[in-house]
């Protein structure tokens, strides 16, 4: 007998996978499934998890693990343990001493909030102005300056355009090693230059590369990192960063805190942030460091670039889009609200329910496991608007939900709420842009 799972509380967070040590758990269709071949009933899953979903079977009596431990209470792993499993109890134990015995580093100087200017193949990753707005409210609140960083090759115009957007300072290291992003390099380039210069603060989008280089730098700098924040703030006693993102399978929203150590990190969703006003001819200090590594010192080449033809590409740019939900009930049925789409100019997304279902790809995945969009204008069509979804699209300018149902979620969201059925409710839309629009009606 192994741990067992009740699937109706199961909420596919993940915790007790992480909490395994025999890596006996895994996530399927975001359900936890034990491995009955390395399961051994320690209950380190059932203590962790948020919603009592896991519980140890009866066992008789001398068995490894025969009670099962209190909600709650502390557990402790019978004695001798076997050979492949770590007493993590002692390991927090013996690391908390480690951490009180070494010299606490010295908040006061760490100072600035960085921005890691995200550039590669010739472009800048518009997050990174994104970053530099919400970086200014931080800033100001701390009393501190704005710095943006740039690592890379040739980044003169990149410099430019981060007084632009309002960088008080940009330190850069510009070196042909840098050309192509690479995790070792650019992780190098970014401690460098945050071991000299001790930023409080450093953000970063939550893009391919920052998911890919900002926990290589946490990693080395021994510090923390909260990924895929939706919300940042300054804890008004304490000034240090409140880093808010979705948790437990975006069921709340979690406030994190890095209070013992420096720099406080976090990676960022693109479009979450507003766009901050760019001030054409804005100028500040530039800091050049040598970069000191050379393409030897690093085991990965770059032998190509393939461009990406997937849709997601230019998803979270999109300025209208049509996002279609179970309610549309078959795939055959998405032709109807293509037609609305393409009189709209309209990009076409959906929820995770419409891609398992088959009828969108991936990259068309609005929400917490796939793209944040903040378009202009957002159309959800047959969506109930679970906070997964949510958290992809809410910023959008303008929201417009049609559902049967008046108690549905999105229509809490939505600026526009159209109760009814979607069959009647997409063609006559679709009936009347085109007439509208035809016709250079404006209203
Ligand atoms: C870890 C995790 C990550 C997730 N990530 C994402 C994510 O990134 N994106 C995402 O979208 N979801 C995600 N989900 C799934 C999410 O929880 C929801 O299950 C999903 O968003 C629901 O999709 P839906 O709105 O299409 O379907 P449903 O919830 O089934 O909603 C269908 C809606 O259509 C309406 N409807 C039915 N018929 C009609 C009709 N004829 N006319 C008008 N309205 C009608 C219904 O009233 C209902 O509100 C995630 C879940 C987990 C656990």
């Amino acid at each position: 007998m192994t741990v067992l799972v009740d699937k109706a509380k199961c909420i596919g967070c993940g915790a007790c996978v992480a909490e395994c040590p025999l890596e006996a758990l895994s996530l399927v269709d975001d359900l936890a499934v034990v491995d009955p071949n390395k399961c051994d009933n320690l209950g380190k899953c059932v203590i962790i998890c948020p919603t009592n979903a896991l519980s140890l079977p009866d066992l008789p009596v001398g068995s490894k693990t025969e009670q099962k431990p209190e909600a709650g209470a502390a557990f402790k792993v019978q004695e001798p343990l076997p050979e492949n499993i770590k007493d993590y109890a002692a390991d927090k134990e013996k690391n908390a001493a480690a951490a009180k015995a070494a010299p606490q580093t010295a908040e006061d100087t760490w100072s600035g909030v960085w921005i890691i200017i995200e550039y590669n193949n010739g472009k800048i990753a518009p997050v990174s102005w994104e970053l530099l707005g919400e970086g200014r409210k931080l800033a100001d609140t701390l009393g501190c300056g704005l710095c943006g960083v740039i690592t890379g090759c040739d980044v003169n115009n990149v410099i430019d355009e981060a007084f632009c957007y309002g960088a008080e300072k940009v330190y850069v290291i510009d070196d042909p090693v840098l050309k192509d992003f690479r995790t070792e390099p650019y992780t190098e380039a970014i401690c460098s230059l945050v071991t000299k210069y001790r930023p409080e603060i450093i953000l970063m989008g939550a893009t391919s590369m920052g998911r890919d280089v900002f926990p290589a730098v946490a990693s080395k700098l021994k510090t923390g990192l909260t990924a895929d924040c939706t919300v940042l703030g300054i804890d008004p006693e304490k000034k240090i960063l409140q880093q808010t993102r979705p948790a437990f399978g975006g069921n709340i929203m979690a406030t994190i805190l890095c209070k013992n150590k420096r720099p406080q990190m976090a990676t960022v969703r693109p479009r979450v942030m507003a766009m901050p006003e760019r001030v054409e001819g804005r100028t500040g200090e530039i800091i050049r460091e040598g970069f000191g590594f050379t393409e030897e010192d690093f085991f990965t080449k770059v032998i190509d670039f393939i461009p990406s033809d997937a849709k997601s590409a230019f998803l979270d740019k999109a300025e209208i889009i049509v996002s279609v939900g179970l309610g549309l009930a078959a795939k055959r049925n998405l032709e109807m609200v293509q037609e609305l789409a393409d009189v709209l100019g309209a990009t076409m997304a959906g929820t995770r329910g419409a891609v398992e279902a088959g009828w969108l790809s991936h990259d068309q995945q609005v929400g917490q496991s796939g793209v944040t969009v903040r378009p202009k204008v957002y159309i959800a069509i047959g969506i109930s608007g679970a906070i997964q979804h949510l958290v992809g699209m809410e910023t959008s300018d303008f929201i417009i939900a049609i559902n049967n149902d008046p108690e549905a979620a999105i229509l809490k969201v939505a600026n526009f709420g159209i109760v009814g059925d979607l069959f009647q409710i997409v063609p006559a839309l679709t009936e009347e842009f085109k007439k509208r629009l035809q016709h250079g009606v404006e209203d």
